[in-house]
């Protein structure tokens, strides 16, 4: 009989590589989104699961940053404050249940306005990087949009799409057309693909590869 001791060998260790910062859309990724915007608190109305999801990710002890458009501000028909106010409540709601957002950043202009902070504009990307000292070729940016995955790429930063926003179809659509779209159901699902590949020693960023080969 043979009685060698077999175990199976570790693959060769190789650098994890941890997001340096995790971005995160607001409305149709944390929240539900309204086609009329979220206007009160009360119209604050988290998705299943984000809440789960987002004291998963403060696990990883790197920033959590809400990157959102809020041209509803520019329209007029929410103040600054308003918004602040809403976002207190969902700082709490997070803190409440030991999660963290460490920092949110609105572009609060209307489109018309040609502002760089818009998505897909990656002014907002680049001001919590250069304002919290991340590098966004090491980040990752979750959102629902084809905007938002069009601010990530402009940004440098790793793109996940999930399908919890109105542009569910728009972002299935983009996934079939561009193999290596990173599209997930939700945040939750993004935290589990971040963890599995993780621990078994992938990166999370080979699938950025699209940019053009050097030659
Ligand atoms: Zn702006």
């Amino acid at each position: 009989m043979t009685a060698i001791a077999h175990r199976d060998s570790p693959p060769l260790l190789q650098t994890v590589h941890v997001p340096e910062a995790i971005l995160l859309d607001r409305d149709g990724t944390i929240n539900v989104e309204r086609a009329d915007y979220v206007k009160t608190i009360d119209e604050f109305v988290l998705l299943a699961g984000a809440l789960d999801a987002l004291v998963a990710l403060a696990m990883f002890a790197v920033p959590i940053v809400l990157i959102t458009n809020q041209s509803a501000i520019g329209r007029g028909i929410l103040t600054r404050g308003q918004i602040d106010g809403i976002h207190d409540h969902l700082c709490s709601l997070v803190r409440a249940a030991g999660g963290r957002i460490d920092a949110i950043y609105i572009c609060p202009h209307r489109p018309d306005e040609g502002c760089s902070c818009r998505k897909p504009k990656p002014g907002l990307l680049q001001s919590a990087a250069a304002e919290m000292g991340f590098d966004l070729k090491q980040s990752i940016f979750v959102g629902d949009s084809i905007t938002d995955y069009q601010a990530a790429q402009a940004a440098g930063c790793m793109p996940v799409l999930v399908r919890t926003g109105r542009q569910a179809p728009k972002v299935a659509q983009l996934a079939v057309d561009e193999p290596g779209v990173v599209l997930l159901d939700h945040l939750s699902a993004v935290v589990d693909w971040m963890n599995q590949r993780l621990a078994a020693g992938q990166t999370l960023f080979e699938m950025t590869s699209s940019a053009p080969p050097v030659d």
